[in-house]
């Protein structure tokens, strides 16, 4: 059985559409939050405004990458999907370790314990107080995905263990993975671990590789069946998007066009137009598909990087 887990239930993968694959509704508290208050995202108002705006655009589906205890509102996710009639996918699971404090309950847990409390969100319900009340209380919402997280040139022990229970978890419950990376490092590296804890690579989405545009890079994750997140556009800090459009020509050139979505994670506010902004949700499929459309790259494969991939991607296989 294959489906497709929103926060407002199951729909058939062939439902969902066109995808957002990584992006960001609401933050409010978690590491991230306080680490740099531009990551605070707190008016769902503003959050149902941009999803009608995303739905008037052809949007359909998006997939919020906020994990346990990273400002995670599951409630609030509810009532945008509600409102605006876009497919919500809630996730589970962790970002990096530098949000965590080393006391955090996630650093103290053997790894089957952080793993069972990860399948219950995807299995049960997402825990509406992030796991950080002696109660657990649980929405009637469920996580459709499992995050972890990778440092920068490097994989710290707590990211390791994330790694190992979101496998577990995943194992369990036979939902996806999706990976944060940070400027798209340690990509081979997560490939090599998710297969030691039994994960086919398949089932993994590897977050923010286009921070690292080397085409030779991205053919050998791919070639080794994990599919690529791409989120830079309008990120002009990181990379023109020239630079990302050639990266897609050249996978999809290398008949790699299976292998690739596409995210605005706009998880600050100064991304969105509703806060202050200039872009915002509808910047990929207003501003870079007809751009990728110009340079040449085939409607068969955009429809691959926007529908079909992420249909399968976001499956749970049970
Ligand atoms: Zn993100």
């Amino acid at each position: 059985m294959r489906y497709i887990q929103t926060v407002l239930g199951t729909i058939k993968p062939e439902e969902l559409g066109v995808t957002d694959y990584h992006d960001h509704l609401i933050t409010i508290g978690g590491g991230e939050e306080k680490a740099d208050r531009d990551l605070r995202l707190d008016r769902v108002d503003y959050a149902i405004e941009a999803m009608r705006s995303f739905k008037q655009h052809k949007g359909d589906a998006l997939v919020d990458m906020n994990p346990i205890d990273c400002g995670r509102q599951i409630e609030m996710l509810k009532e945008i999907a509600q409102a605006s009639g876009v497919h919500i996918i809630a996730c589970t699971g962790f970002q990096r370790s530098i949000y965590y404090d080393p006391e955090h309950w996630v650093n103290k847990y053997p790894v089957e314990e952080v793993a069972r409390l990860i399948a219950e969100e995807v299995e049960v319900g997402v825990e509406i107080n992030n796991y950080n009340g002696p109660i657990v209380t649980r929405s009637t919402a469920k996580a459709g995905v499992i995050k972890c997280a990778t440092h920068y040139n490097m994989i710290k022990p707590m990211e390791r263990k994330t790694i190992e229970a979101a496998c577990m978890a995943s194992i369990r419950t036979g939902a996806p993975i999706s990976t944060h990376t940070e400027r798209g490092t340690m990509g081979l590296e997560t490939i090599e671990l998710v297969k030691k804890f039994g994960v086919d690579p398949c089932r993994v989405t590897l977050g923010h590789v286009d921070r690292n545009p080397d085409l030779e890079y991205h053919k050998k994750m791919a070639a080794q069946g994990v599919t690529l997140g791409y989120d830079g556009p309008s990120r002009a800090k990181y990379w023109p998007d020239s630079v990302i459009i050639e990266l897609i020509k050249g996978m999809c050139d290398a008949g790699y066009a299976d292998h690739i979505m596409l995210g605005g994670d706009n998880g600050r506010a100064s991304m969105w137009k509703e806060y202050y902004g200039a872009y915002g949700h509808n910047y990929i499929l207003d501003v870079f598909v007809p751009r990728m459309r110009e340079s040449g790259i085939s409607e068969e494969n955009i429809e691959k990087i926007l529908v079909k991939n992420p249909a399968r991607q976001f499956s749970i296989e049970k």
